[in-house]
């Protein structure tokens, strides 16, 4: 199985679990995607060049964890969207 399969196999059985189905539509992932790219955009916000190379040291875990969010709602609106 392709990974890009496994991952969305993944998140429609974390989403069932929690029956956020409801929450799913179009509109709601394509507001959630912009959200989660904003909290991306924190991290470097009036940073320099420099400066984001430092912050990233110190925070690529969290910087993942938002790259993570966009990905995941993104998937979900192609799963959505089929
Ligand atoms: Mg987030």
């Amino acid at each position: 199985m392709n990974k890009i399969k496994e991952i969305t196999k993944k998140i429609k059985k974390f989403r069932d679990e929690r029956d956020w189905m409801q929450f799913h539509d179009p509109k709601n992932m394509a507001i959630s995607i912009i959200i989660e790219a904003s909290e991306l955009l924190e991290h470097f916000q009036w940073k320099t060049k420099e400066e984001v190379q430092q912050y990233l040291k110190a925070n690529k875990d969290e910087v993942k964890d938002e790259i993570a969010d966009i990905a995941m709602y993104l998937l979900n609106l192609l799963i959505i969207l089929d």
